[in-house]
């Protein structure tokens, strides 16, 4: 693997960091506390290209490579994990699942608009009733003459309350056995489709994350994404990439917390120095910058094993697991560093060590990926 980066990785990352310092950065306190990250950002996102970033050009994006989607990932999420995962949704999860398995009149409909910022996906599998255990979903999606008739409720969507279309997975099988899900490209605007922001979250606080309600929710067949009952596998493969986002993601926190760490140790002074100077100061800043590199390594793993064309699911996984620990565990040394000012939101480490506590838990929790790292390696599924 070379780690050299190319002229265009270097550019599309500096392109990155100069939007995350000039409309990102300065304003993400202030959404934290407003839980309102400001909308306008997504066609800011569009016009920059970072909604397309690996979609093919032939369907809209750049087509950039895996890499460099990581690495523009990583500085969104150093300015601030709520704008981070609007494109990890919006690209990752809903236009790369579009662009792998729309036909055309699908990718004509959705993939311009969302690649530009016109409009938001969001991804719709979770239920109050499953989440670790996502094939078990209740929501119903019933033929009716040449449409679909949907019942049911998903929880926890993120961009839910801001989407204009929804990548939902609903059940279309009963044969007990059978996975029977199907994956369905849903207009928000559809009758019978309503959505309640969730407030009071501990992080991710600016992000509109919903919970979506469908009563008698009638789509016409060709919402359908993919084959009836592909929508299991459908939703599993566009997981497996999200994973490497959402580590990338927490590759941003981590840095974050080092740079943050490092700054004010050296300006705070106690027992009449420096605190960067007193060794155990030292030993929580090394130990933030062994997780930052450790997590960095294992995310561009995967970006690489994806651009070669390999398999990288169990990668994914690891990556994933490993950066989303390490991004918790250097939010809270970074916390220590600066002592009681840490945990005043006047500072940032408060708001990073929130917002990396989640990601422990989405896109399959801390033991979800122990589970799928497990089968991979003993041939023997533990779920
Ligand atoms: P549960 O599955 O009930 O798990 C509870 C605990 O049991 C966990 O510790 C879990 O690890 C453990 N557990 C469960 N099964 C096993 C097992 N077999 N072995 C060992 N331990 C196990 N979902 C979407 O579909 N789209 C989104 O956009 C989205 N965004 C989200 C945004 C936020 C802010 C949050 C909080 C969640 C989001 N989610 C989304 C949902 C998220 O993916 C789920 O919360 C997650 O999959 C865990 O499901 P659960 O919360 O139901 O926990």
């Amino acid at each position: 693997m070379n780690l050299e980066l190319s002229e265009e990785q270097e550019a599309v990352r500096q392109l990155a960091r100069d939007f995350v310092a000039r409309d990102v950065a300065p304003y993400a306190a202030e959404w934290d506390r407003s839980e309102n990250v400001d909308k306008s950002i997504v066609k800011k996102l569009g016009a920059l290209g970072f909604l397309g970033l690996t979609v093919p050009e032939e369907c809209g994006g750049s087509g950039g490579d895996h890499l460099a989607y990581c690495l523009v990932t990583e500085e969104l999420g150093r300015g601030d994990s709520s704008v981070r995962g609007i494109v990890s949704v919006s690209l990752g999860l809903v236009a790369k699942t579009v662009a792998a398995w729309g036909d055309e009149e699908q990718k004509r409909a959705w993939l311009p608009r969302l690649t530009s910022g016109d409009a938001v996906g969001c991804f719709g599998l979770t239920e109050p009733g499953t989440g670790s255990d996502a094939g078990s979903l209740a929501t119903r999606a019933v033929r009716d003459g040449a449409d679909y008739v949907i019942n049911g409720s998903k929880m926890f969507i993120t961009n839910g309350t801001w989407a204009d279309v929804v990548l939902l997975f609903a059940r279309t099988n009963d044969t007990p056995g059978h996975k029977g899900v199907s994956a369905f490209l849903v207009p928000a605007d559809t009758p019978g489709l309503t959505r309640r922001t969730i407030h009071g979250k501990l992080g991710l606080r600016g992000q509109a994350t919903a919970e979506l309600v469908l009563e008698d929710v009638r789509v016409p067949a060709s919402a359908l994404l993919g084959p009836e009952g592909k929508g299991f596998s459908i939703a599993m493969s566009a997981l497996a990439k999200g994973r490497m986002s959402v580590a990338a993601g927490c590759v941003g926190i981590a840095q974050a917390a080092l740079d943050a760490a490092v700054g004010y140790a050296g300006e705070r002074e106690q027992f009449g120095r420096p605190i960067a100077g007193y060794q155990l100061v030292q030993e929580l800043i090394s130990d933030i910058s062994v997780d930052v590199e450790a997590a960095r390594l294992l995310t561009w793993r995967v970006a690489d094993l994806i651009d070669r064309g390999q398999d990288f699911a169990t990668a994914a996984s690891r990556a994933k697991l490993f950066a989303s620990e390490a991004a918790v565990r250097a939010a809270n040394n970074a916390l220590q560093v600066f002592g009681g000012y840490g945990y005043i939101d006047e500072y940032p480490v408060g708001k990073l060590l929130r917002d990396a506590r989640v990601m422990t838990l989405y896109e399959g929790t801390s033991q979800i990926q122990k589970l799928i790292i497990g089968r991979a390696l003993t041939g023997v599924s533990a779920f």
